[in-house]
């Protein structure tokens, strides 16, 4: 077991590089390393300010403009000009479902369990490659600022994040050429930035509240050895700073006597940028008083406070299911910590002190408070802090085989031992009764560019329809370094297991040109993960809409039989022609085709269903 650091640029070993820390947020990003005098310091690279909108913009020649730049084009531009990716990092259409209207840009809505994909001008997106163009910035920044190259990065992830969007988050930073040596949990970033958990027999239970813009969630907590676990989390993706907003524009239209109905666009847009400004005031001031026009902007304290008292329960009613999921009392939290520019808001400070019956932590800025504790984060990983226990670390991601040759990371490379993970599949051909489970090493995205450890079959499934079979495959690293293989079918209970030495053969130099040949990989790696996964809805797409056809061209004209028909040998061309962008054209083309079609036959089902029945 070895923690290695490698230099990009040259391909050797380093030990003195910079490692930042990123706060890769819904809203804002930033970045932040530690200083020359051992503190955490946020990345200002001159004039451009702290932080860095989390918004891309693309012009006709698929050109992008990140950061504030990008957000003048918000109103201009609102097609091509893409927020809130993170909602979208690592979730499917199914995920956001009635959530559209919160996006202003295209959405590629294919009703299914693939990724979320993203339409500007004639190009398809993931929420990777734009996360990814966020990081591309934030590194150039720091490289800008810092004067040196930057190629390592801690970045953060809520608490709340799965796999698959943690795997996302991996995926971007490794896209802007960034090796991403951990992905830590935002409450626990915000807690380093406290000190809280760097002494390693420190014991504590803790509680972070983070409230932003657009989202709230809070974490509680537990500390021990040095390690953070996470034992519960609640929110609302869809709670924050905003609302604060939304509550006193709805007061000055009332106050003023306004039509709501006809406010035109530009009106609107003004009564919600003084809205923030008097949200802002009355954080430090008791009144806010203006008038322009016609229009008097006039708010205190108090009425502010009854206009936000309701959001603000609803967080506490969050930090009580918090607390009832981890299984304790207010009177066990030590510690709480405030996170996101909301908290600056004192009726939220007092409420949630009165909450848990102690003063929370709110020195630091609550904006960059993630992004210093990921700094700390990262100096802990590069060794420079001597008094703080290094745990072993599994050198290179363990994973197995799925769909098209990827590799599908259980473990990741840089994890505490002991640990253990695990993830649930399923079948893909109707009647499957047996599972090869092939097991790697490696950071590449292609398993044949990894190291194969080992393989075996679960026998014995019993035979059902594809994607019913449930197997959970698990993945338990023992403080040996000896990695245990476990397949289990849950329904049927069938069950398979194996040992393995990961790094039995495996020297300092074979783990060293492991990571460096990933890193020169990662462009084209990520681009061929990113066209298998294509491929795989694509031909899904056309065997759906074969079989559609097949069963059910009655409901359609000979016209529209023909038309659905061009669609799917569109789709298959680009299938055989390999360019994603294509292919991911011409999937959303057959599918908005055809949707209409799936409507009528539900449609007409309903109808069948109504006619045998009396109605009274
Ligand atoms: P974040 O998403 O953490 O960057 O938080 C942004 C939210 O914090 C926005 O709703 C801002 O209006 C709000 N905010 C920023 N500064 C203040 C302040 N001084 N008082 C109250 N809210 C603030």
């Amino acid at each position: 077991m070895a923690k290695i650091s490698i230099n990009l640029a040259t391909g050797s070993l380093q030990k003195e590089e910079i490692i930042v820390g990123i706060d890769l947020g819904t809203t804002n990003s930033l970045v932040a390393f530690i200083d020359p005098d051992k503190n955490p310091k946020v990345i200002n690279d001159t004039g451009k300010g702290l932080l860095v909108p989390s918004i891309v913009h693309f012009n006709a020649a698929g050109d992008t403009l990140v950061g504030n730049e990008a957000r003048e084009f918000l109103i201009t531009d609102p097609a091509n000009t893409i927020f809130s990716v993170k909602r979208l990092l690592g979730r499917s259409y199914k995920d956001i479902a009635g959530h559209q209207d919160t996006f202003s840009y295209k959405l590629i809505d294919e009703g299914n369990d693939s990724l979320v994909k993203i339409q500007a001008g004639d190009k398809f997106y993931t929420p990777i490659e734009l996360s990814a163009e966020i990081l591309k910035e934030l590194k150039a920044r720091a490289e800008h600022a810092l004067k040196t190259p930057v190629n390592r990065a801690v970045i953060t992830v809520p608490a709340y994040f799965n796999d698959s969007q943690r795997q996302a988050t991996r995926d971007a930073g490794r896209l802007a050429g960034l090796d991403v040596l951990r992905i830590v949990n935002e409450p626990t970033a915000a807690s380093l930035a406290y000190g809280i958990g760097l002494d390693p027999t420190e014991q504590k239970t803790i509680a972070v509240y983070d409230l932003g813009g657009g989202t709230f969630d809070v974490s509680i907590l537990a500390i021990q050895n040095g390690i953070f676990e996470v034992l519960s989390t609640n929110g609302n993706t869809f709670l924050g700073g905003d609302d604060f907003d939304r509550a006193i524009v709805h007061y000055w239209i009332d106050k003023n006597k306004l039509d709501a109905t006809a406010l035109d666009s530009g009106l609107m847009q003004q009564l919600r940028l003084k809205a923030e400004e008097a949200k802002k005031a009355l954080s430090t001031q008791n009144l806010f008083n203006e008038k322009s026009g016609e229009i008097w902007y006039t708010l205190d304290r108090h009425t502010f406070e009854q206009l936000i008292e309701a959001k603000v329960t609803e967080t506490l009613n969050s930090c009580k299911q918090a607390l009832k999921d981890a299984k304790l009392a207010v009177t066990d939290i030590d510690e709480v910590v405030m996170v996101g520019g909301s908290t600056r808001t004192p009726y939220v400070k007092a409420q949630v002190a009165a909450f848990f019956g102690r003063q929370p932590h709110d020195r630091i800025n609550p904006d960059e408070v993630v992004a210093l504790g990921a700094a700390i984060q990262a100096d802990i990983l590069a060794g420079n802090r001597s008094d703080i226990l290094l745990l072993d670390v599994t050198p290179l991601s363990l994973g197995i085989e799925t769909m098209g040759g990827l590799m599908d990371v259980i473990i990741a490379r840089n994890a505490k031992v002991p640990t253990k993970a695990g993830r649930q599949y399923t079948t893909s051909i109707d009647g499957q009764v047996n599972m090869k489970i092939s097991v790697y090493q490696g950071e590449r995205d292609l398993v044949q560019e990894n190291r194969k450890l080992a393989e075996f079959d679960l026998k014995g499934i019993p035979s059902m329809p594809a994607g019913m079979p449930k197997v959970d495959i698990n993945f338990i690293l023992n403080a040996d370094g000896i990695l245990t293989v476990q397949a289990i079918e849950l329904r049927s209970g069938v069950k398979q297991e194996i040992d393995i030495t990961p790094s039995y053969g495996l020297t300092d130099d074979t783990v060293e040109k492991m990571l460096i040949d990933s890193i020169t990989h990662a462009e084209s790696d990520v681009a061929q993960r990113m066209l298998i996964e294509a491929r795989g809805e694509g031909e899904q797409l056309v065997y759906t809409a074969e079989r559609f056809i097949e069963k059910n061209s009655f409901i359609l004209t000979s016209e529209e039989l023909e038309n659905t028909k061009i669609h799917i040998t569109a789709l298959r061309a680009a299938l055989s022609e390999g360019n994603k962008d294509i292919i991911l054209k011409k999937a959303d083309e057959l599918n908005e085709f055809t949707r209409p079609f799936a409507e009528r036959l539900m449609d007409m089902a309903v109808s069948k269903a109504m006619k045998g029945k009396a109605i009274d």
